[in-house]
């Protein structure tokens, strides 16, 4: 099957360019799949999954630019690989960014509506319980920082979590968004949710 291993575990890259990658590649591991620290665009082959961490929205996009990565990931995306975005990565992965900068750089294959530093700037940092759609048990630890919300999302979104009246998680088909940090919080259930969604043929 495209995107696993030798050993049949799903190969799962983490876009290296900014941001909070190595805790990312941990909880991947964690959830028992096979981590790939992406910073060129021919790793893209073969994952079954991407995904795209924390950090400075902005950042990420002009490296991502500058490395070919905002024409690579829709490409590998169309192919079936599936995409999460997490924070910066959320905006990242938007069709629309309120409150980024003129002309900063995006994926735009996710029909949501991201609003940048929504909660406030760092002092707004925070963590809350919050009930996740599909991962069930017992609530998730969300570790807010300066996180965006999502404002609006189109038909063929499924909303899969809401903080004080706003979606902080999402997902459209093989998209996946949450504007928390899952790999913050010792609890690989969200990147086990992604893996079932990246092991899914197209
Ligand atoms: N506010 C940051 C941005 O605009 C996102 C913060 C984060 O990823 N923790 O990209």
């Amino acid at each position: 099957m495209a995107g696993s291993s030798n050993s049949g575990a799903p190969r799962i890259g983490v876009l290296a360019l900014q941001g909070a990658v190595s805790e990312h590649l941990d909880a991947v591991r964690a959830a028992r799949a096979v981590p790939v620290a992406v910073r060129r665009v021919d790793q893209l082959a073969g994952l079954a999954g991407l995904i795209i961490p924390g950090g400075e929205s902005t950042v990420i996009g002009r490296l991502a630019q500058e490395h070919g990565f905002v024409e690579a990931i829709p490409k590998e995306a169309a192919r079936g690989m599936a995409v999460w975005g997490t924070c910066a990565g959320l905006i990242f992965l938007a069709k629309d960014i309120k409150g980024g900068l003129p002309g900063q750089p995006r994926l735009g294959l996710m029909d949501i509506t991201a609003v940048r530093n929504g909660f406030g700037r760092q002092v707004d940092s925070f963590e809350a319980d919050l009930a996740v759609g599909g991962i069930g048990g017992r609530p998730f630890r969300g570790v807010f920082i300066r996180a965006p919300y999502i404002e609006q999302v189109g038909a063929g979104v499924e909303v899969l979590a809401e903080f004080d009246g706003k979606v902080v998680a999402a997902r459209q088909g093989r998209l996946l968004a949450t504007a928390f940090h899952p790999e913050l919080a010792g609890d690989a259930r969200v990147h086990r949710y992604f893996l079932g969604m990246a092991r899914k043929t197209p």
